[in-house]
């Protein structure tokens, strides 16, 4: 076997040999050995897949059929001669281009740096202590922890496993999760079968363990595999995708009335046939809204980073579009409505309650009953809290110069302070003395964890903790004072649980025993009515303050807020009424959706605000319940079960601090912060991306129409065209990536949150979008034409006419945009006045063009403009006005009507 063999083997050799071959120990490497190790095998990351190169990026601008249809406009122009039509159609083309090029390279890195933001993180054991660090940072010989739910950051030689199954599709194809364990495997064992490795890329289903890692980055198994690597997501979603059909047809249906129109100009009306042309050509450019799909996928670049700052990470890009209907959250409660931040309050025993004190995660503070301050001295029982409450324990607490700090769970960070302030030793008072043999780690269906610990006089003993009912079922007797076990009575505690939990305090019951020196296994029926119970544990979790004003936020916006907690049923309802859901006096328990059918459920589900004790089943079967009447649900979830929920709910939300890899990776939604308000935030920016799509699509469309009816119009009636071929296309090149473009940018209007949320079948192109479609347009063609008509009526001659109809066009654009900046409220404020400073540059631009074709003499030459007469000038501002006051007050018409008809 040669060395690298050798090396490859790790399957087929012994953890000590492992160990020794990797030159590291079971508690982990030395910072400055990783530090060595880093610079000699690299970052922890699998190549990135090849990015496009900026040329094809660049001319993938022009694989569209609406840029086909300009460029062979301008190769006709071209043959014909018409050299200006030419220039400024590739001008179009080209602008477009290098907008929607720039665009997308920006929305590209957006995205690159949001998937940053979600980069895997790993508990490893360095210098003895437990940490938590980047997954690239990992080297060969780092002993990592990993429990259910964990993405499998290296390849890995286990050293513990307890239960642990791995689902290894991605690597193997087999979908059914494999079973793990230390044991060694033949050396020529198969991939599949190496049942001692962990592989790269791989999910933990079920278990925890550690183990060490032998292969990082390439070298992996995964890493070995090309063609493997996440392939680039394309910036967009169903709606655009319409969109995108949608603009290609009528691209076709423009095309087919150009033709009949050329037919019809020629053969009827006797038009001279290059004349004619050059004014197909034109309707075709006007009509044709080439800039669409670019302005489209700008719009949901803006959204998905406006998201991002708000901590919001979109994951699937449709998720923007669902977040804005979005009228049901089922949401956490621990971390997500609470801060998460545990502290012990209250211990209860079955002679006294005691209150403990102290801030924070420190381990120093007093605990006290009724007659003054108590240690395990005088009340032997307290020294049994400690015991369990430091045995029982997985987490680490760590002081820096800002305090104290949990590595792992804030709840069992809270139990280690707790602890500390009984026994006065510390942070970790029994490290040294007793020594952990076996563990059943904490899982939401038996909702307790239990550890079996011995001492250095070879003394065994288990201890337990979890939610009370469970405990309470395993324990036969109560632990007194003194430390004498006598008949549970199990009426107290229940009082006891109800008490604590109605203050909105999480409960836990911790419970111990002594076990036979010979164990070294530890199973759930070892603990069956074995057990002794010492007491309750009050935790308080506050709320979050900016989750109550989000849950406001929400319920103003028409939204329903759902907790669905793991948590005790009167915790949850006195946590529901501090957070302010609506119906906190019913509550439903998994046992009580467990009784209902589908269909009862259906009901209670849309009228309950707050489930407890609930599993990630009743996630599952509430969120489809929610969805039978109609609701879109957003449900929030962080462990490895909780994947099927999020997957069927319609917008997944996973908790990107707390959350297994599993949920993260289910979800369309990631909160960098775990907290509710930034899902408030995120139905926000989700309702403002498609109130924005819809702008875009208004402005753009009423326009082309607008554009391409006064050539139809004065080629149907036989009249001279008021606004000439060459100056359509001009207003198109510098009104379509201007004005077009700055609808991408707008901020959310003032009430986005306080109307009800949209409906998830509500086609985009609705029958309000098309009337207002057909009445713009429609003020755009007697506007241009009033204009060219009063013009030659005065006594201008033509070209000052089409002049002057021309910058009614853009006059008309301009005023058009603002009043579509505020589609659900009116535009007369002076906010909407002031508008944003992206419309302004765009209407600078676009004046400052105009002001150049009209009055520059070698435009005028180019374009056949001429001066406007100041008086004419400001004639154009106030019909533009006109069209303003028009337009606004038919909203404001319809508003009233709609308000009305709601009310
Ligand atoms: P949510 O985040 O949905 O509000 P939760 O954190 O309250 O849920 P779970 O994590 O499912 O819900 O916990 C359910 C119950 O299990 C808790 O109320 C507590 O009694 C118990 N429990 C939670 N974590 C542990 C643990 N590490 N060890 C022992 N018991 C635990």
């Amino acid at each position: 076997m040669s060395d690298l063999d050798r090396r490859r083997d790790f399957h087929a050799q012994a953890v000590s040999e492992v160990l020794s071959a990797l030159n590291t120990t079971q508690a982990g490497l030395s910072l400055a050995e990783v530090t060595k190790r880093r610079a000699e095998h690299g970052p922890n990351r699998l190549p990135e897949p090849p990015r496009r190169s900026g040329l094809v990026r660049f001319l993938l601008q022009f694989h569209n059929i609406l840029i086909y249809v300009l460029l062979a406009s301008a190769g006709v122009t071209a043959l014909l001669q018409h050299w200006i039509d030419t220039g400024v159609i590739l001008a179009v083309v080209i602008g477009n281009a290098v907008i929607g090029y720039l665009q997308e390279g920006r929305a590209e890195e957006a995205m690159n740096a949001i998937r940053g933001m979600l980069a895997p993180h790993s508990a490893v054991l360095r210098d003895g202590t437990r940490r938590s660090v980047d997954a690239a940072d990992l080297v060969p010989g780092d002993i990592v922890l990993f429990e259910a739910g964990d993405r499998v950051p290296a390849d890995v030689r286990l050293v513990e496993a307890r239960g642990v199954r791995v689902e290894e599709a991605v690597l193997t194809g087999e979908s059914v999760p494999v079973d793990k364990s230390t044991e060694l495997v033949r050396p020529d064992a198969a991939l599949g079968d190496r049942s001692s490795m962990l592989f790269s890329g791989t999910l933990i289903a079920a278990g925890a363990g550690r183990g060490i890692v032998v292969q990082t980055g390439s070298n992996t198994e995964i890493g070995k595999i090309s063609g493997m690597l996440a392939s680039v997501e394309t910036l967009t979603t169903p709606l655009v995708h319409q969109m995108d059909i949608f603009a290609r047809w009528l691209t076709l249906f423009i095309l087919l009335v150009a033709f009949l129109l050329l037919v019809y100009g020629y053969f009827v009306s006797g038009f001279e046939f290059e004349e004619l042309f050059m004014m197909v050509v034109g309707l075709s450019v006007a009509a044709i809204p080439e800039g669409l799909p670019a302005v489209l996928t700008i719009t949901l670049a803006v959204g998905v980073q406006a998201m991002a700052k708000r901590n919001a990470i979109v994951r699937r890009l449709p998720a923007i579009e669902t977040l804005g209907s979005v009228s049901v959250i089922c949401s956490d409660k621990t971390g997500t409505l609470t801060r998460n931040e545990m502290n012990v309050a209250e211990l209860v025993t079955a002679e006294h309650m005691y209150a403990v004190s102290g801030s924070g995660y420190q381990p120093e503070g007093s605990v006290a009953n009724a007659t003054g301050e108590m240690s395990p001295q005088l009340h032997s029982i307290l020294g049994d809290f400690a015991l369990v409450a430091g045995l029982c324990n997985d987490a680490g607490l760590h002081q820096s110069e800002n305090g104290w700090h949990v590595e792992g769970d804030p709840m069992e960070g809270a139990l280690k302070a707790l602890a500390g302030k009984i026994t006065g030793a510390g942070a970790d008072p029994h490290s040294g003395v007793w020594a952990r043999i076996n563990a059943i780690p904490f899982d939401a269906a038996h909702r307790y964890m239990a550890v079996l610990h011995e001492d250095q006089a070879g003394q065994r003993r288990i201890d337990v903790k979890g939610a009370p009912e469970a405990i309470l079922a395993l324990c036969t007797t109560q632990r007194l004072t003194d430390g004498k076990d006598v008949p549970l009575e199990h009426d107290y505690w229940s009082g006891k649980v109800e008490e604590l939990a109605a203050n909105g305090q999480r409960v836990l019951a911790l419970a111990a025993c002594h076990a036979p020196e010979d164990k070294d296994d530890l199973v759930h029926a070892d603990l069956d009515g074995r057990l002794s119970l010492i007491g309750l544990v009050g935790l308080i979790d506050p709320p979050r303050e900016e989750a109550i004003e989000a849950v406001a936020e929400c319920h103003s916006a028409g939204i329903r807020v759902k907790m669905i907690t793991g948590d005790h049923a009167a915790t949850a309802r006195a946590i529901a009424a501090m957070i302010g859901l609506k119906n906190t006096e019913k509550v439903l328990t998994g046992l009580d959706i467990d009784m209902l059918d589908d269909g009862a459920l259906a009901i209670a589900a849309v009228e309950t605000d707050v489930f407890a004790r609930t599993s990630p089943a009743h996630k599952l079967r509430l969120v489809t319940a929610l969805q039978s009447r109609g609701l879109t649900v957003a449900m929030t979830g962080d462990g490895v079960n909780d994947a099927p929920a999020l997957k069927r709910a319609d917008a997944g939300i996973a908790m990107g601090q707390k959350g297994s890899e599993a949920a993260k990776e289910a979800a369309e939604l990631v909160l960098a912060d775990d907290n509710f308000a930034s899902i408030a935030a995120a139905v926000r920016e989700g309702r403002t991306v498609y109130d924005n799509i819809q702008k875009v699509i208004s402005w753009t469309l009423p326009t082309n129409a607008g554009e391409a009816m006064t050539i139809v119009v004065a080629l149907l009636a036989g009249l001279a065209l008021p606004v000439t071929a060459v100056q359509i296309l001009w207003v198109n090149l510098v009104t379509a990536i201007t004005l077009g473009l700055a609808l991408a940018f707008e901020p959310s209007e003032t009430g986005t949150m306080h109307r009800p949320p949209r409906r998830r079948d509500e086609p985009l192109l609705t029958s309000g979008l098309v009337w207002r479609i057909a009445f713009i347009s429609t003020l755009f063609l007697i506007a241009v034409f009033g204009i060219y008509f009063y013009a030659l009526d005065k006594g201008h001659p033509v070209q000052l006419a089409q002049t002057m109809a021309m910058n009614t066009l853009v006059v008309l654009e301009i005023f058009n945009l603002f009043f579509i900046r505020n589609m659900y409220g009116t535009s007369l404020t002076w906010e909407a006045v002031r508008g944003t400073k992206v419309i302004w540059i765009c209407v600078i631009s676009v004046t400052l063009a105009q002001f150049a074709i009209t009055y520059l003499p070698f435009m005028q030459a180019v374009f056949g403009t001429q001066s406007v007469p100041l008086l004419d000038g400001v004639l154009i501002v106030a019909v533009g006005m006109t069209f303003f006051a028009l337009v606004e007050t038919e909203k404001q018409m319809r508003l009233a009507f709609q308000t009305r008809a709601k009310a």
